[in-house]
């Protein structure tokens, strides 16, 4: 087994090697050293590096802006394609192709860049995506990205888990079995499988010997610093609520920053004959009035109202929208337009 996934790569590397010398495929770079004295098998693949000798280089961004190299490359012969399908299901016989071999997009480029078929690019170096801030670590769920390193810390393939199991991993490849992935292996096919079951784990010859798994990161802003280091200049106000008036209470961003905001009352805590309600924000007092909506008042569509003094009137329904910062007031003439 280890012997026709040594070769199969050892071929990928001709390929690349005669195609851009100096943009020799990383992985398959390192392979040659391993597997030199076995080049003679080669030969029977002479005329497939022949028909590959069009690639050309382009580039896609990462979230955060890195450029990563890629290439486009000719594809193969439909007999190589079927010669590629036959290797990767009788390598892996329990995993399941779900699209044909091409050289057209290999593993990285189907998990970091384009999850298609129709993927026009083979990517050889995806670090970038997760050194540059764009991914962070994660611990193996649904839509993660998983990766198979070797001893020497060198990312040999890349997947997509489509599925997780709980319970105890065999440990052949970190606790890549306690997942389901979908992998595109080299220019072999498409394939799904147990994140232990594909040519990159010892099961089937390969050098991975354990995963990790990332996610994309998306800031959360605290002072508006972000744990990544990215700052941002927009405010995020929230609690403490501080009372300040009977119409306002300040409200308090991460940065330290305060706003003056009108109270906020509960439309059914507004009861008849009393001057004050209590504020769902601070705890406060505010002064409600006896102040009777007039044409000239703020209405949300589903008839929240600003009273003059700035407080708000809110119905149970638009409580979440006016928290987080989203509830619209109108004009209260204006309304009608925009009630269907
Ligand atoms: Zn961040
Ligand atoms: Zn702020
Ligand atoms: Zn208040």
């Amino acid at each position: 087994m280890k012997k026709l996934v040594s070769f199969i790569s050892l071929f990928f590397v001709f390929l690349l090697s005669v195609n851009f010398d100096t943009f020799a495929g990383i992985i398959e770079q390192k392979n040659i050293e391993n597997n030199i004295n076995t080049i003679e098998t080669l030969d029977s693949y002479d005329s497939y590096a022949a028909q590959t000798k069009a690639t050309t280089i382009d580039y896609v961004y990462t979230p955060n802006g890195t450029r990563v190299q890629v290439f486009c490359r000719d594809e193969m012969s439909y007999s190589t394609i079927q010669a590629c399908n036959q290797r990767g299901d009788a390598l892996v016989p329990e995993a399941t192709r779900i699209s044909s071999s091409t050289t057209k997009y290999n593993c990285h480029s189907y998990a970091w860049y384009r999850a298609s078929t129709s993927n026009p690019y083979w990517m050889n170096d995806p670090s970038s995506y997760y050194t540059d801030g764009s991914y962070e670590e994660s611990v193996g769920n649904v839509g993660d990205i998983i990766c198979y390193y070797d001893n020497s810390g060198f990312n040999l393939h890349s997947g997509i888990v489509i599925a997780k199991t709980s319970g105890k991993s065999n440990g052949i490849c970190g606790n890549s079995d306690l997942v389901t992935v979908r992998s595109k292996w080299g220019a072999w096919g498409l394939y799904e499988h147990r994140g232990d079951q594909c040519p990159y784990t010892s099961t089937y010859g390969g050098e991975a010997n354990y995963v990790k798994y990332y996610r994309k990161h998306n800031h959360n802003f605290v002072n508006h610093y972000c744990s990544c280091g990215k700052y941002t200049t927009s405010h995020d106000y929230h609690a403490p609520y501080n009372w300040i008036d009977y119409s306002n209470h300040t409200d308090t961003c991460g940065c330290g920053d305060l706003k003056v905001q009108g109270h906020a009352v509960l439309s059914e805590s507004f009861m008849p004959g009393q001057k004050y309600a209590t504020c769902l924000l601070c705890g406060g007092s505010a002064e409600i009035g006896f102040i009777q909506l007039d044409s000239s008042g703020k209405v949300s569509v589903n008839g929240s109202y600003l009273l003059p003094n700035g407080v708000a009137v809110l119905l149970e329904k638009d409580l979440n929208s006016f928290i987080n910062g989203s509830l619209i007031f109108f004009d209260f003439e204006k309304k009608d337009s925009y009630v269907s």
